[in-house]
């Protein structure tokens, strides 16, 4: 019976038996690829198999080398070491045998006769050493695209492929040319686990192996090495505002900049985030770090421009040293990240270098902040009120609410100290609503009980003015009905001067809060910009106050401040009043109201009552 003649491509016709035993070929070398065994072995083994399917052949797979100019042989199990080295190195071409010729021009290339073809002519040397009488080559090709190399049969003989041996050979580059796209994508994938996609610089994971390296060289030489992270300030805002796909160009312009203001033995990286990571090796004085900070500091000092907007951002930095800071990759990386935090802390936009000191600090930050949580839920704080009384009448018109903490172990804390951590930690949103609630409750209360009303003052900071915490305060207010003409917010002058803030402010304005402008003279607002912002009362700061009777300037401030204010019809309260002298210049300017110790310090709750019983 005549075979049955199937075909497998459209040029090659092969009998079911010959197509069988490629089929079978095809799925045993697949097998091994999906079994995970290694692609060079993998290559050998297609190599062995083509050769067992033609007899007296010798399989070879060239690819080109990295630079793309020339092939090396990746598989040739059965040729000689010798062999291949010559064959290393060849250039494609249109004569550049079998192989070479095949990945030029992209076609396979079936030379018969080696010594006559004219594809041989230049390789005769070759032909002779090695005894070559036909080679056949098929080009490797990536999905359909430019040769990466070739599959190659060669024999001591003159021969002439048939159509199975010519099937063959296509099926075999095939596989290989899948083999190799399935490494490069692992390649890839590698690559992927040790580099950030977006600025192309070393992730995490590379740069504490790259430490850890570091490490152990240092260690025998005794030499010096410092870890620098910088966190950029504010980026988070140019992420919320402006979105993710300019903060990301907005991280890759910072990549750029300062590698190029690192040495080429320095190693920059990306943590994540919008930190960084700079490794720098065989330090001689720390004095070189002091040089390097201010190169960055000077980096963020230019206008960043990007998708026709131009960005102001600073960098806060901070640096532990080996062996003084740490032994370990992880302890150094720590020690740097505890010193950036110290550095965000102190202001941002200044460097820090690691010491145990700071670890301390950080700590009873940390400690302070888990506490406050539990005080808020124990119910730990309490409010007193700071009296404000009428120059004119001395009656009681209005209070400062001011919380206190009654800490268990480390007694009545005053806020200085917890409410810079509290909105540090964004604990101000939870403290500051139960403050707000206690307090309008309270004197609600007192004036549902027949005492006389009054304005109940509660500062208010940056961070509490978003929509969400004003609705909150509108929801409060309209629960309890409260006296709404009863009650105004204190701001200082930097949260006013903010637009968003602004904005949020005239929302209580409008449902008839009033706003009081706090500690005026500190900020940078003139009392011209006044006029134009959502204020009924100015509060002079006490540092004004404190040495009125003796210092002349001070007296012409508070006095312009106090003309200036009446003309804008503003209520004027003089902060932080303590002597019987200060009151009287005040008296004599016209102030509205005095607060202060000389008339009264802030009360607890059941003096205040007092207070306002003797009104
Ligand atoms: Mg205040």
């Amino acid at each position: 019976m005549e075979p049955q003649v199937i075909s497998l491509s459209s040029e090659y016709s092969v009998t079911t038996e010959q197509a069988g035993k490629l089929l079978k070929l095809q799925r045993g070398i697949l097998e091994q690829v999906a079994l995970g065994v290694d692609y060079r072995e993998i290559l050998d083994a297609l190599c062995k198999v083509a050769e067992e399917m033609v007899s007296d052949s010798l399989a070879s797979i060239m690819i080109y080398d990295e630079t793309g100019s020339f092939l090396t042989v990746l598989a040739a199990p059965s040729i000689p070491a010798e062999a291949v080295g010559a064959l290393n190195g060849l250039v494609p071409s249109e004569n550049a045998g079998s192989c070479g010729t095949a990945v030029h021009s992209n076609e396979p290339q079936y030379v018969v006769d080696t010594r006559t073809d004219h594809r041989w002519c230049d390789l005769q040397t070759f032909v002779d050493s090695f005894a070559i009488g036909a080679c056949w080559s098929c080009p490797i090709k990536l999905e359909e695209g430019r040769a990466v190399g070739s599959f190659a049969l060669s024999s001591f003989e003159k021969r002439t492929p048939s159509a199975f041996y010519k099937q063959l050979l296509e099926t075999s580059a095939h596989i290989v040319g899948i083999i190799l796209k399935l490494q490069q994508e692992e390649q890839l994938l590698r690559n992927l686990a040790r580099y950030d996609v977006l600025t192309g610089l070393a992730n995490r994971t590379l740069f504490n192996n790259k430490l850890s390296q570091a490490l152990k060289r240092a260690e025998p030489q005794h030499s010096q090495l410092a870890v620098l992270i910088l966190g950029l300030d504010g980026f988070r805002d140019i992420n919320d505002t402006q979105g993710h796909d300019l903060g990301d160009r907005v991280l890759k312009w910072v990549a750029e900049k300062v590698q190029s203001e690192l040495a080429e033995t320095d190693f920059f990286a990306r943590l994540g985030g919008d930190e960084f990571v700079i490794l720098i090796e065989y330090l001689d004085e720390p004095l070189v770090i002091e040089r390097l900070i201010r190169k960055i500091h000077a980096v963020f000092k230019q206008k960043i421009e990007v998708a026709n907007l131009e960005f102001s951002l600073s960098t806060s930095i901070g640096v532990s040293f080996f062996p003084e800071d740490g032994q370990s990759a992880q302890e150094l990386l720590r020690n740097a990240g505890t010193a950036l935090h110290e550095a965000k802390e102190s202001g941002r936009n200044c460097a820090r270098i690691y010491n145990e000191k700071l670890t301390d600090i950080v700590r009873h930050r940390v400690d302070l902040v888990a506490d406050m949580r539990t005080a808020l839920i124990n119910g730990d704080f309490i409010l007193h009120y700071q009296p404000q009384f009428c120059q004119k009448s001395n009656k009681l018109l209005a209070t400062e609410v001011l919380v206190r903490w009654q800490h268990a172990e480390k007694g009545l804390i005053p806020p200085d100290d917890f409410i810079p951590l509290a909105e540090q930690s964004g604990l101000i949103n939870d403290l500051g609503l139960w403050i707000f609630t206690t307090a309008c409750q309270q004197c609600k209360d007192w004036w549902d009980s027949g005492m006389p009303e009054f304005s109940l003052a509660i500062n208010l900071s940056v961070k509490q003015l978003d929509a969400e915490n004003i609705q909150k305060f509108k929801d409060i207010l309209l629960g309890m009905e409260f006296p709404v003409h009863n009650l105004e917010v204190e701001v200082t002058e930097g949260l006013i001067m903010r637009q968003e803030s602004l904005q949020e402010l005239k929302k209580l304005e409008d449902f008839g809060v009033r706003i009081s402008m706090d500690d005026f003279g500190t900020g940078h607002s003139s009392l011209a910009q006044l006029k134009h912002l959502p204020i009924s009362k100015l509060k002079i700061d006490r540092s004004f106050i404190k040495d009125l009777e003796t210092n002349e300037n001070d007296k012409v401030i508070v006095k312009t401040i106090i003309a200036m204010g009446h003309s804008l019809g503003l209520k004027i309260v003089a902060e932080g009043v303590e002597t019987v002298e200060q009151q009287g210049y005040l008296v004599k300017q016209g102030c509205d109201l005095i607060q202060g110790y000389l008339l009264s310090r802030p009360v607890p709750p059941e003096q205040l009552e007092a207070l306002l019983v003797q009104v």
